[in-house]
């Protein structure tokens, strides 16, 4: 390790200190809120960062603002922010995984609202009514949280979190090896790139897939052993989505239907053209999720006919026969797509001693964007306050 300067972020707390957190404070000159470590020398790390998800942009942008760390970002995909997925056709944007965030977490909102550039940050304003078996829709609850999202979709979270640091992202690059030697955590791509050595390790893919990252990894210790483990207690629920263009637009009072006892083939269903700035007057376009039993049973099937069939049960739910028959259509399996529960934290906090740290929604044990955004708020003050020591 090579010892750095202190840099601007690296000073005694002061004014407003904690927002439930040892390091959250108050505002420097140029308004960032980052940081605030300890008075001593910052030892400069190279941190390695496994998967650009939300939680991963959180805990860069963190330890970007905290430390002098290299920050060097693999991600296996072409884009960022993970199951907050956007895509465009022409006009129209959409996100086809996480649908909005709450404003459940007020460090969250902090971050969105007062850290990083608000520009296009909305809320959708139409409520969300329910659904039941007996096909009744009824206004049902909804509640008084905030449903934000982007104009431009979802992924401007990670986009704009990872672009307040020198963060290096690399997109298109799967790890498939992990090794931990002397000189430290060592990475190998799916193309035989070597990355590394990095003093510190975040691993944010799902649970599945950094159990079977670890479960593989060259790193003698018992935290391997048990951490994989903890992953693997981790329950996921399967999601098919069908995305449904149309060439009019629905008049409807909600924004989004759900099903609360998932008693039926599609659990959720929404409008994005309740998102401002996302589908041209006069189109609509609906989101539909099928339930996690559906989803697995069909996953592998033809997606014209999982369509098709969504697509039918879409124009019964909502009362419009048109709506069997969509102008365009896309798709997206999530085979792992909403943690269940959450990981218990013993093992987790064992391997951070040793340098790795596992983040994300189902370490936080919540299948929210937030809640994913918020451990990697914390995982990285975390990883901040213990490269001080
Ligand atoms: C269909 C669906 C609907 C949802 N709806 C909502 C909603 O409306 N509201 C809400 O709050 N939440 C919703 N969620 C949940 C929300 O999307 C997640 O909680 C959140 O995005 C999790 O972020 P994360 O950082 O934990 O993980 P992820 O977003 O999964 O990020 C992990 C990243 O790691 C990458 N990766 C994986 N393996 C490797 C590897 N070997 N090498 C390199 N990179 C790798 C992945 O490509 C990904 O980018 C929804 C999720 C889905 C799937």
């Amino acid at each position: 390790m090579r010892v750095c300067a202190l840099d601007r972020y690296n000073r005694i707390p002061e004014g407003d200190v904690c927002r439930g957190s040892p390091l959250w404070g108050g505002t420097d000159s140029g308004g960032d809120r980052r940081r605030l470590v300890a008075a001593a020398p910052v030892w400069c790390m190279h941190v390695g960062i496994i998967g650009a998800g939300a939680a991963a942009s959180a805990a860069a942008y963190v330890i970007d603002g905290s430390t002098d760390a290299e920050l060097t970002v693999l991600e296996k995909s072409g884009g960022l922010c993970g199951r907050a997925a956007t895509r465009r056709r022409g006009p129209v944007t959409y996100d086809y995984g996480a649908n909005y965030f709450k404003d459940d977490d007020e460090r969250v909102v902090d971050l969105v609202t007062e850290q990083l550039d608000s520009e296009g940050l909305e809320n959708i304003e139409e409520p969300i009514w329910v659904f039941d078996e007996e096909g009744t829709v009824s206004e049902g609850r909804d509640s008084d949280d905030r449903k934000l999202t982007y104009r431009q979709g979802l992924t401007q979270l990670a986009k704009r979190l990872f672009g307040h640091t020198n963060a290096t992202v690399h997109r298109s690059t799967r790890v498939e090896g992990i090794e931990r030697t002397d000189t430290g955590w060592h990475l190998t791509d799916a193309d035989g790139g070597e990355w590394g050595p990095f003093d510190a390790l975040l691993c944010n893919p799902p649970a599945p897939q950094t159990a079977a990252l670890l479960r593989d990894a060259d790193w003698d210790d018992p935290a391997r052993e048990s951490l994989v483990e903890a992953a693997e207690s981790v329950d996921y629920r399967t999601v098919w989505t069908a995305i449904l263009g149309y060439e009019f637009r629905l008049d409807r009072p909600y924004y989004a239907l759900v099903n609360p006892d998932k008693s039926l083939d599609i659990d959720w269903l929404a409008r994005e053209e309740c998102k401002p700035g996302r589908v041209p007057d006069g189109q609509s376009v609906l989101l539909v999720q099928a339930n996690s039993d559906w989803s697995v049973d069909h996953y592998d099937d033809p997606p014209a006919e999982n369509i098709e069939t969504l697509a039918g049960l879409t124009a019964d739910i909502v009362g419009d026969e048109r709506l069997a028959d969509p102008a365009w259509t896309d798709h997206q399996g999530w085979r792992v797509a909403l943690p269940e529960n959450g990981a218990p934290e013993g093992p987790l906090q064992t391997a951070e001693r040793a340098g790795l740290y596992v983040l994300g929604d189902w370490v936080a044990g919540e299948a929210r964007l937030h809640a994913a955004l918020r451990n990697g708020l914390d995982t990285g003050e975390r990883l901040a306050l213990a490269s001080a020591q």
